[in-house]
């Protein structure tokens, strides 16, 4: 079967050295295995979202010659496949309506004292998981905005263990230290982890390949595979690029922007070698 990959820059900035390795990592995985390489443009976030930076980021990919396969996959352009999964997760029984607001979760959770932590920051403390619904329905109708949650642990009840592949590794996920994540907001037709399950398997990928920051999201995303009866893929997380010193990379230094060495006059050899260079150890 042929590697299908893809490099998936959300368009919020423009491409750096580890945003680049990244995107070399995925492109190499498909060509040295005769596969493709997609390139997807996540672009949900409508507050940080802009099209100057998916235009730089295409020019400097161009350069940096990582030519893609097919045409640009555009998230923002994917509501309907959204809105059809979470349909199936809501009849399902796995969804409930969340009329918190940030700010009353964060009161909450500094009420409770301490509070657990996820890979994604403080986990919801399941304050609407049991309003009845009929309650839920009418505060809906009443015109009061919502998230869509999922019920993480009626899903785990529902699939059971869940497993990935980290290449030939087999990893057991623990989707629960997520608690219930958003599936959807009103501004927002999909979460993050909800877009990238649909969109990985609607466009045939087989590998995905990604930094080791975005491993724990793992996690839960292939419950969400399971869940919609998707085909999973295996991942390969690799290490990431870090600051000449060691430390992380601040996306804003110079000498991480692509666009700046490219200025100084290095060529694309140079600027990935450079990445390849300031990889960490781990
Ligand atoms: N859009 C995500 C990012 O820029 C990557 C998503 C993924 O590779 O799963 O961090």
């Amino acid at each position: 079967m042929n590697v299908v990959t893809r490099f998936a820059p959300s368009p919020t900035g423009p491409l750096h050295l580890g945003s680049a390795y990244a995107a070399w990592f995925a492109w190499n995985a498909a060509k040295e295995t005769g596969g493709k390489f997609l390139l997807r443009i996540e672009d949900l976030d409508q507050g940080r979202a802009r099209p100057e930076f998916e235009a730089a980021i295409l020019d400097d990919l161009r350069w940096l010659g990582l030519d893609w396969d097919g045409p640009i996959i555009r998230q923002s352009d994917r509501s309907a496949a959204y809105q059809s999964a979470l349909d199936q997760l809501n009849r399902d029984g796995l969804t409930y309506p969340c009329f918190c607001t940030r700010r009353a979760i964060a009161d909450e959770i500094a009420n409770a004292g301490a509070a657990p932590h996820g890979p994604d920051g403080p986990i919801y403390p399941g304050t609407c998981r049991t309003i009845p619904k009929a309650d839920a329905d009418a505060r809906i109708y009443d015109g009061e905005a919502y998230a869509i949650r999922l019920n993480t642990a009626a899903a785990i009840t529902r699939t059971g263990a869940v497993q990935w592949r980290e290449d030939s590794d087999t990893v057991t996920a623990d989707p629960l230290q997520f608690g219930d994540i958003v599936l959807s907001r009103k501004d927002a037709p999909a979460s993050y982890h909800l877009a990238v399950v649909i969109d990985d398997a609607a466009s045939g990928v087989t590998l995905v390949t990604r930094g080791s920051d975005l491993k724990p999201a793992t996690d839960i995303q292939v419950l969400l595979q399971r869940l919609l009866g998707l085909p999973p893929p295996t991942y390969r997380h690799h290490t990431l690029v870090l600051s000449p010193d060691g430390t992380r990379l601040a996306k804003r230094a110079k000498s991480a922007s692509i666009a700046e060495r490219r200025g100084a006059g290095e060529t694309p050899d140079m600027v990935l070698a450079a990445a390849k260079q300031q990889l960490s150890q781990g």
